[in-house]
């Protein structure tokens, strides 16, 4: 810190609201927030950050943001002392897995946790400890069928090819909108520089999406796809490249098993057979397939927009497969595997063998396990259905689930129910308003910070400490230390007494900042690794910005152990010969898509008035052609219906449309009685998972497939 102006100091630190990792200025003054800045001197970043970054400090100031946990009375809310809290909250928990079983309680976390160390070392250990099966994360509605697609060809869930994109000459992008995310498992800061550098060289961005979305919009090529077409358009491209006998894997066929089975899977999809189910034309795929065979460098990428569909597992091994088979795998300008100074990847085949795959099914369902968790879009069931493993309570993490999972008011009605709930957060939002107590966690300004999760899926390998910028409160306590406090607590009232007094020794001699030191140091920038940036907490306390570990650079085949990548794995070549085509749509129907913002994260940041400001941003996308065969009128509210529910959202008219295709964004619907947002309360908007269906689904992984949800729209005078 230094002193530049009279009273205040500067604090420099990073952004944690997205996976880009911007360097910040806060000028304080006191423990009041002055300004929050883009840090010029960031060597990641160079002073570039987004709108969401003001939201820290309304976070912070935020008069709704609890300061204390509370309980829930007959009457409303009462805060009360934590000793209490945490007592009330272990026996309460304890009560209902004496009374019904361990699996009786369901834990369901956020996307949050994942920015902090302290929680990420903490989850594991203390899930494992309250016993449950029932465990749910905002994974399965995310990035599931990119865990599945790594362990299953790399034996790791974490290894995630990452595009490289600023090397770069061939970008294919696939349901992903940067512009609005800053990249997500393929992140960094300035996307719209990084796309205009990219340009300015040569390069050539195609991205495929069903909407003309920001990056479209600065895009050399827009693709405008069906809804879930992606998987059509890579069999069409892969038909291509061996019809045009432009298959060169170069080096991975060192390092690769199963690519002898591949002719005979994709020989047969050519460009005319999978034309109308991506509903793109023939010509252009097989000039897309070219161009991507011959360019120089090139990377095939794909996200959210890919996961969220009923075949995201598939489609994410096939643009492997593209990457794979056309030599761009783990070769610079490709898609490559990061190096993180906290080697995430190596503690996930170390302590979780790299991930593991349905050892046991939901109880309702049937649905696979992945890694201990099940699919979010089964939680409900497992609420609502009566019998032995009924869930009776829940442990919600920085989550709120009757937003972000699929037909969310089931969940809410079922949520109602529950015989107790205990919310780590610090926001009485749709979801925690169910809880019996919450407990809030300190704010991100008050506890030091490593992006352990987040920098290992950057475009550039990275790491920075950020040390807290305030106070800590008085009895303020970080999430990881509610978290051991009532994981130590249930086990103590379950008669596991040894066992609660382990977990607290365990976190007390190794508390997460000196766990992080360790695997620092002997991570592969490590200082006890004798490397030349000799990695560890104090060097990075030291540094205080980000320091720079270099271009993303080659891990194959070390980085696979003793195996090899799997191009043709079992369970995905068995899924592709029972693929079928996608069944026709019902006449007059619309197929329903979600998108970002870059002034919002999914629902965490609407009670901030600088975010929320502005024009109604939850709209109903739709085309011209559209609204007018329906008689619909721009800004008028429509009605629409799903089979999982119905709501009613103000028409936006844009020719970003593809024809046949609405987009809503999510995140939104803070209509719920007896939460505490009254920023977001004033923007309400619509949840658009009132009409996500829990039975679509991603078969082999369980993903809720949130996009191409088949709805109806009319307008409300005829409802
Ligand atoms: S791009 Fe992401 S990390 Fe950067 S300022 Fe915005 S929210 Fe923060």
């Amino acid at each position: 810190m230094s002193d530049a102006e009279p009273s205040t100091t500067l604090h420099r630190r990073s952004c944690n609201l997205c996976e880009a990792v911007c360097g910040l200025q806060l000028r304080l003054r006191g423990n009041e927030i002055i300004s929050i800045k883009g840090d010029p001197d960031d060597p990641h970043s160079r002073g570039f950050i987004c709108p969401k970054a003001l939201a820290l400090k309304d976070i912070q100031e935020d008069p709704d943001r609890l300061r204390q946990p509370m309980r829930r009375t007959a009457t409303g809310w009462e805060a009360i002392g934590w000793d209490e809290a945490l007592a009330e909250a272990a026996q309460g928990l304890a009560a209902v897995q004496q009374r019904h079983g361990r699996d009786a309680l369901a834990i369901y976390w956020g996307n949050p946790p994942t920015h902090q160390h302290g929680a990420i070392l903490a989850m594991t250990p203390v899930f494992d400890a309250l016993g449950t099966r029932n465990r749910y994360s905002a994974a399965s509605a995310d990035q599931l069928p990119q865990y599945l697609v790594s362990q299953q060809m790399f034996g790791n869930q974490l290894m995630f090819p990452l595009a490289d994109i600023d090397r770069s000459d061939f970008v294919l992008m696939l349901g992903a909108n940067p512009l609005a995310s800053n990249g997500s498992i393929s992140s960094g800061p300035d996307m719209p520089g990084r796309i205009k550098a990219l340009k300015a060289r040569g390069g050539r961005l195609v991205v495929v999406d069903p909407r003309r979305s920001e990056t479209a919009e600065v895009a050399s090529e827009h693709l405008a796809i069906k809804p879930g077409g992606d998987i059509w358009l890579l069999l069409g491209m892969l038909g291509e490249l061996y019809a045009q006998d432009l298959v060169r894997p170069g080096r991975a066929t060192q390092w690769s098993e199963g690519l002898e089975q591949l002719p005979a899977l994709f020989s047969p999809y050519t460009p005319e057979r999978v034309a109308a189910d991506c509903g793109l034309p023939a010509a252009t795929i097989r000039q897309l397939a070219l161009d991507f065979a011959r360019a120089r460098r090139a990377v095939a990428y794909g996200r959210l927009g890919v996961c969220q569909s009923p075949n995201g597992t598939l489609t994410h091994w096939l643009i492997n497969l593209l990457n794979l088979l056309t030599n761009r795998l783990d070769e610079v300008g490709g898609a490559m595997f990061s190096t993180p100074a906290f080697d995430i990847l190596a503690l996930a085949r170390l302590f979780a063998g790299g991930g593991r795959y349905a050892r046991w099914t939901s109880r309702v369902r049937g649905l696979p396990e992945f890694s201990d968790e099940l699919p979010q879009a089964t939680l409900a069931d497992e609420l609502l259905t009566p019998g032995a493993g009924q869930v009776r309570a829940m442990l919600l993490f920085a989550g709120n689930p009757v937003l972000s999972t699929p037909q969310g008011q089931r969940l809410d009605g079922a949520m109602a129910k529950l015989d107790f709930c205990v919310a780590i957060d610090f926001y009485i939002n749709e979801s925690t308003r169910h809880a019996n107590l919450i407990l809030p966690p300190l704010t991100v300004l008050e506890r030091g910070n490593y992006e352990a999760a987040v920098n290992s899926v950057q475009v550039r390998n990275i790491a920075r400490w950020s040390p807290p910028a305030l106070p800590v409160p008085e009895g303020g306590r970080t999430d990881w230390q509610i978290l051991v406090a009532l994981a130590s607590g249930v086990l103590a009232r379950r008669g596991q007494v040894l066992r609660a007094l382990g977990l607290r020794a365990l976190f007390g001699l190794l508390p997460p900042d000196r766990q992080l030191d360790l695997a620092l140091r002997l991570g592969p920038h490590g200082a006890w690794r004798g490397r030349a940036a000799g990695m560890s907490l104090a060097r990075l306390r030291a540094a205080n910005q980000t320091v720079d570990l270099g271009a993303l650079a080659p891990r194959l085949p070390e980085a696979l152990g003793r195996r090899k990548v799997q191009a043709a794995p079992t369970l995905f070549v068995k899924a592709l010969l029972a693929l079928q085509p996608p069944c026709p749509a019902t006449p007059g129907s619309l197929s329903l898509i979600g998108r970002r913002h870059l002034r919002s994260n999914n629902s965490w940041l609407h009670n901030s008035s600088r975010l929320v400001k502005g024009a109604d941003r939850c709209t109903l996308l739709m085309h011209p052609d559209d609204a007018v065969a329906r008689g619909l009128v721009d800004g008028t509210p429509v009605h629409l219906s799903s089979r999982a529910g119905e709501l009613s959202a103000p028409l936006q008219i844009s020719t970003e449309m593809r024809p046949g295709v609405v987009s809503l964004p999510h995140g939104w619907g803070h209509v719920s009685p007896f939460t505490r947002l009254a920023i977001a309360g004033q923007h309400a908007g619509v949840n658009v998972n009132t009409l996500t269906d829990p039975m679509r689904i991603d078969l082999l992984c369980g993903n809720a497939a949130m996009n191409g949800v088949e709805v109806c729209a009319i307008r409300m005078d005829r409802t």
